[in-house]
């Protein structure tokens, strides 16, 4: 066929039928954790065929030589915060920051598009000339049409503007709250400044977020994650309004990370919801999850252990409802078809999270896949359990190093041997699906498979690794963050693969993950990401 007619054809295809018969060839390509190829076929953004040497021969609408580059599914991450990561992002960063004037600049510059409330954070006035606390007319003189509410870089101080303050509805007869300062002129008036309780004045008016500014964090935080390698998320608490932007997203062809969207809690947002939502969208788009909650966090001694705390005897954490109020929430969301993933860090919150899911499952292993998201602290003899009953053990690994000093003051040595246990959990026959839990902890997913593979930090600490005995192979790391975390979503005939049928999401690397040195997978680099057979990341101009 003539070159002229090939491009007239091409100009005049409709977006979909372009993305169609697609040939990717001259790849150093891993359908999985084993079997390898050279040349992958894709049409209407599924793999048609995989295989090594000559190429099928056929009249490609495009053809794209990898030169050798290595080329792997795209990556899963199991436990995310998309909203989260995003409202982290577009915050005015003012960290580092060496003058007022400095401050001010970046306010202008970083400020978010729209009319709603400029939210930003990492201010601290010892480092500005003077060391003088700034006020709301300093901040007025960049920004008075909308309010504005800066954190300092401790959080024990918040700096407003003048509209911020009407807002509030703060004038010199508002009172210091107990626990709290406002500071004020010589006058009385406020100027800005609120310290420690007086900050509640302020935060709570804080505007719910418009559906155009959700769009607009979850915009930023996507591009993020597709820079990263991460074609699907698990996003671990999702509101009624965050679902219905994804799904206009997705009607905007927009939506760049497949989302599998974990309902939050079992009460008003599920409510509404109904029933899952399949496969939006040629599978961008899933809510058929919900998120419960049953205890905290273990750094701040929220976890729920079986016994005391041992840096705070007489302390065994908190639950957040009783027993009777789980087992209640997991039926209700069972019954109306939903999966449930219970957050449960301590040992007595997992042994509380099996026992809901004991009793609702009714003796089905197979049918539920529900899931504990961190399973941070088990009882050893609570971790057959997750196999037993079909449960899902949603890790993150790099929680592990970043942890570990805390941990084994918070639980001791003898706790620590259900510790983030992963060897354990996959020797008793566990799906473990591996997540970053974002913005917590940074998503890139080749920092969590180093976490996995070598269990220490970024700097080797410590040597061999933290309770090395639980160490993922580089195999089984890299399954927790493809099909192992796709079958905790139900999608392991679609995704977690390149085989044929699948969709054609991959990421090529900068290196041979498989090859390089065990202390270099953290530093892998991803230099394309696909998506249904069209490259995300870089984005097109
Ligand atoms: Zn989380």
């Amino acid at each position: 066929m003539p070159v002229v007619f090939l491009i007239a054809i091409l100009l005049f295809l409709p977006k979909a039928l372009l993305a169609a018969d697609v040939l990717i060839h001259h790849a150093n390509g891993y359908a999985d954790t084993e079997q390898r190829f050279n040349w992958m076929t894709i049409h209407d953004g599924r793999v048609v065929a995989i295989g090594n040497g000559e190429v099928p021969p056929a009249e490609y609408s495009s053809v794209f030589d990898m030169q050798g580059k290595t080329l792997m599914p795209g990556l899963i991450d199991a436990h995310g915060h998309v909203l989260g990561l995003g409202q982290y992002r577009i915050r005015v960063d003012l960290v580092g920051s060496d003058s007022l004037q400095t401050a001010l600049g970046r306010v202008t510059e970083q400020a978010p598009p729209g009319t709603g409330w400029v939210l930003g954070r990492g201010w601290n006035q010892v480092l500005w000339p003077g060391k003088k606390f700034p006020t709301a007319a300093d901040l007025d003189r960049v920004m008075a049409d909308r309010p504005v509410w800066l954190r300092r870089i401790d959080g024990h101080a918040g700096w407003a503007n003048t509209r911020a303050l009407q807002i509030a509805g703060i004038d010199n007869a508002t009172p210091d709250p107990v626990g709290g300062e406002i500071h004020r002129d010589a006058e009385g008036n406020a100027s800005g400044i609120f310290v420690d309780a007086a900050m509640a004045l302020i935060d709570q008016h804080i505007a719910r977020p418009s559906d155009d500014e959700v769009r607009y964090a979850l915009d930023v935080a996507l591009k993020e994650l597709n820079s990263l390698g991460i074609t699907s998320v698990h996003d671990a608490g999702v509101d009624t309004q965050t679902l219905m932007v994804y799904k206009r997203m997705v009607d905007d062809g927009e939506l760049s990370v497949r989302i599998y969207a974990m309902i939050s809690d079992a009460g008003e947002h599920l409510d509404a919801i109904g029933k899952p939502l399949l496969s939006y969208g040629d599978d961008r788009l899933t809510a058929r999850s919900v998120k419960l909650y049953i205890d905290g966090a273990l750094g701040s001694r929220g976890a729920a252990m079986i016994s005391d705390y041992c840096d705070e005897p007489g302390n065994k954490g908190l639950v957040f409802s009783g027993q009777d109020e789980l087992d209640r929430m997991v039926w209700k969301a069972l019954g109306m078809g939903f999966q449930v993933g219970i957050h449960a860090i301590g040992d007595l919150g997992n042994r509380m999270a099996l026992d809901a899911f004991a009793k609702a499952q009714r003796g089905d292993s197979v049918r539920y896949r529900n899931r504990i998201e961190h399973a941070q602290i088990v009882a050893l003899e609570d971790i057959p359990r997750f196999a037993g009953l079909g449960v899902i053990a949603s890790m993150q690994p790099v929680h592990a190093t970043s942890d570990k000093n805390m941990a084994a003051d918070r639980v001791g040595e003898k706790r620590l041997a259900g510790g983030y246990a992963w060897r354990k959990f996959l020797d008793s026959g566990a799906v473990i699906a591996a997540g970053s839990d974002f913005p917590v902890e940074y998503a890139n997913p080749f920092h969590g498979i180093y976490a996995a593979v070598t269990r220490m930090d970024q700097n080797g600490e410590p040597t061999g690794g933290w309770y090395p005995g639980e160490r993922m192979t580089l195999p089984e790391a890299v399954r927790a963050f493809t099909i192992d975390a796709a079958y905790a979503a139900f999608q392991e005939n679609d995704l977690g693969e390149l085989r044929p049928g699948k969709w054609a999401d991959f990421i090529v690397l900068d290196r041979d993950l498989f090859k390089v040195d065990e202390a270099e997978l953290w530093q892998i680099q991803v230099e394309e990401t696909w998506l249904a057979g069209v490259r995300v990341f870089p984005a097109n101009e």
